[in-house]
């Protein structure tokens, strides 16, 4: 009889899968899955460990007493572990019995080659097996068994149970893991190419730019053919402008109506348009031959200019939202683009000026950062208004609330961040209700009727919805004319078309913001929060392109945990991770705010010392390796733990980055070789 339901196995050469996925032993010896492989050993009352193809120990859970007595007592007779790793090399899940006649199950689990083994131990299965195992024990004269635990003999059927049981699981949480290692993965990627300054330096010449466009775009989804389009106005068409990949020649003849169903549809909808029969769409189409084809609209200032196409490629859900993704961030440069433009032609022909344009100024212009944007907007719009007193609120989509992002004059009523929920106050019921507010009289006028605080000279204010294509994306309270006179219609306005001549901006800085929040996505180690190795390498060309230009030589030093394994296997891996914590922690504190520190992998981790030659590097180590002992002494109290560290120059001791981490690398064998617990420069 199978036990293995063969529908629900791990396919390794599911079409869907990237080539370049996270390594199966990285993804499962990371920390939520040894949690999971600890809490699941719990439960089924079986020793999990994982190991690798070469019998490499990954993870452990905690020992069952009778295998542990085994393991400590008579491994050099039993051949312990060894012998229940013999079952590595298995291609199908089984159950066996270790030559301590112990039941164990071995699942192997394999992808591209990439292999570990789950390997699930209890005690004896049988009354018999523990009769065998006393009598082998007797002919070897091992000690006598020492576990106080009465037996309880489940039998073989249950051991078979439990491994149908811990496949089932580990299959069916591998594939909702590697879903979402995707997703963010692909993000990471997509933000790695968040680079304002290429775009810009491209946009001067536009095939250029649509060439990087569907680059970026094969870079992040794999293997495609797209194209761009871009809306001829004169024509009223779209027309392909840029096309890549198998249907590169039949995708450049392709175009649209601005005015066809598939456009209208994108305009209202404001989303990605998908059609599994391109060749019908519309008069234009040249894509006979696909089978498929999805348009993702680029709207700037409200209206759909451009479209990537992308032909023939089955999209998941999570390559949509990468792509959606992307034409918001095309579009957040595009209109930036637009914005500057704008802002140096009004400069240029003061004559034709009108207001709002005057308004859209270069602080605006270049602030990006939401909160200098908003003190930029709050401080123009109490000149517009001639007024002293405001505070500028914008919504946190996720939790609903406003967010007061600037403020002026209003004392201790209103804090930096303070939040709003809506429907309270009057902020939040102007958001609330969708419509901005002028009152002259907050005491008399019943949609608000309170009592004037004393911190404000007169009893009238505005409030100013925020809105950016059609989406309320916060509110612009004003209070106290100068002159005292209260705020009328025509206040607001002047107000809201200021607000609406600066939405591309607000629009761009939220965009902005969200794509610094992605950007540190990919520039951390999510296990410690200090920087990752991608962040490293950038740092350390920087760092040489300074020395060009400066010459001040710079340091790096690569420091590795001695014996680790050893703690893991002692302690388990989470107080593994734990240690990896605490010492990334304490790198980060000791070091000067000019130094950069970064988590190499592993329990290796690196830092620059920019202008930093060898011997003021030499001190900072030497310091540096001080403070992580105290760390290591506090942490560890029953196995002292100890560093590695190595230490180079540029460009005393290489001249390239790869040099550069050899050396210090070598620098850091050096260390190990000598015994470990120590500090080697070249
Ligand atoms: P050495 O003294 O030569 O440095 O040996 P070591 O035992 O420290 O082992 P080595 O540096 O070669 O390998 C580091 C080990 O750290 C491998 C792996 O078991 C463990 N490890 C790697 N990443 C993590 C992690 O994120 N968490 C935990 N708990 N352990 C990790
Ligand atoms: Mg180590």
């Amino acid at each position: 009889m199978s036990i293995i339901d063969n529908s629900d196995k791990y396919n390794p050469s599911d079409p869907d899968r990237d080539k370049d996925e996270l390594p199966l032993k990285e993804l499962i010896t990371s920390s939520e899955w040894v949690e999971y492989l600890t809490s699941l050993s719990e439960v089924i009352h079986f020793e999990l460990s994982l190991y690798g193809s070469d019998g490499e120990l990954l993870v452990n859970t905690k020992e069952k007493p009778v295998c542990h007595f085994i393991k400590h007592n008579c491994s050099g007779s039993l051949d312990c572990p060894g012998s229940c790793l013999k079952v590595l090399g298995q291609n199908e899940p089984v159950v066996t019995k270790c030559s301590a006649q112990i039941t164990c199950f071995v699942i192997p689990l394999e992808r591209h080659g990439d292999k570990v083994y789950i390997i699930g131990r209890n005690s004896f299965a049988e009354y018999e097996d523990m009769l065998d195992f006393l009598r082998i024990a007797r002919e070897k004269r091992l000690p006598e068994i020492q576990v106080s635990l009465p037996f309880e003999f489940k039998g073989k059927d249950h051991a078979r149970a439990i491994l149908h049981y811990v496949y089932l699981t580990v299959i069916r949480l591998l594939k909702s893991h590697e879903k979402k290692y995707r997703l963010e993965e692909k993000l990471i990627r997509m933000t790695s190419l968040f680079d304002g300054q290429t775009f810009r330096t491209l946009s001067r010449n536009p095939d250029l730019m649509y060439r990087y466009i569907l680059d970026t775009m094969e870079f992040v989804l794999g293997q495609a053919s797209s194209m761009f389009l871009s809306l001829d106005r004169d024509a009223g068409i779209f027309r392909t402008v840029c096309s890549t990949g198998r249907f590169q020649d039949a995708a450049m003849d392709f175009h649209i109506s601005a005015d066809s169903p598939e456009i209208k549809e994108i305009s209202d909808k404001g989303s990605a348009y998908f059609s599994d029969s391109p060749g019908n769409i519309t008069s234009g189409s040249t894509l006979h031959e696909a089978d498929s084809l999805c348009l993702f609209p680029i709207f700037v200032n409200n209206s759909v200019q451009g479209l990537i196409g992308v032909i023939n490629k089955k999209l998941s859900r999570e390559d949509m939202k990468i792509m959606n993704a992307f034409s918001d961030y095309i579009q957040l440069n595009l209109e930036n683009q637009g914005l500057r433009i704008s802002a140096d032609e009004s400069k240029k022909k003061p004559e034709q000026k009108l207001e709002h344009i005057i308004d859209v100024d270069d602080k605006i212009v270049s602030a990006v950062d939401i909160e200098m944007l908003s003190a930029a907007l709050l401080d123009k719009s109490l000149e517009i208004l001639n007024a002293e007193k405001g505070s500028l609120m914008l919504l946190d989509d996720e939790t609903s609330e406003l967010v007061v992002e600037a403020h002026k004059g209003t004392g201790d009523l209103i804090q930096d961040k303070k939040r709003i929920r809506i429907g309270e106050g009057i902020a939040g019921k102007v958001v609330d209700s969708g419509g901005s507010l002028v009152v002259a009289d907050i005491e008399n006028d019943p949609r608000v009727r309170q009592e004037n605080r004393s911190h404000y000279r007169t009893k009238s204010f505005l409030s100013a919805l925020i809105k950016l294509q059609d989406r309320v994306a916060g509110v612009l309270n004003i209070s106290d004319k100068i002159e005292g006179e209260p705020f009328d219609d025509t206040d607001l306005q002047r107000i809201q078309s200021y607000i609406s001549s600066v939405s591309i901006a607000i629009e761009r800085s939220l965009l902005y913001k969200k794509a610094e929040h992605l950007k540190k996505l990919s520039i951390t180690d999510p296990l410690t929060g200090i920087y990752n190795r991608r962040y490293l390498n950038k740092r350390l060309s920087e760092e040489i392109t300074r020395y060009n230009r400066y010459k001040h030589p710079f340091s790096f030093m690569m420091l590795d945990m001695d014996k680790f394994k050893e703690y893991n296997d002692t302690f388990g891996h989470i107080a593994g991770d734990n240690l990896i914590k605490a010492l990334a922690q304490r790198i980060a504190r000791s070091l000067r705010a000019i130094d950069i520190a970064a988590r190499f992998g592993g329990d290796e981790f690196v830092a620059i010392f920019p202008q930093t030659p060898k011997v003021d590097a030499i001190q900072i180590t030497n310091r540096l390796k001080d403070k992580i002992d105290e760390t290591l002494k506090e942490k560890s109290l029953e196995l002292p733990m100890s560093v590695s560290m190595g230490l180079a120059t540029y460009p005393d001791d290489a001249t390239s980055i790869m040099e550069l981490i050899e050396k210090t690398d070598q620098a850091l064998y050096l260390a190990k070789k000598g015994g470990g617990n120590r500090v080697v420069y070249l």
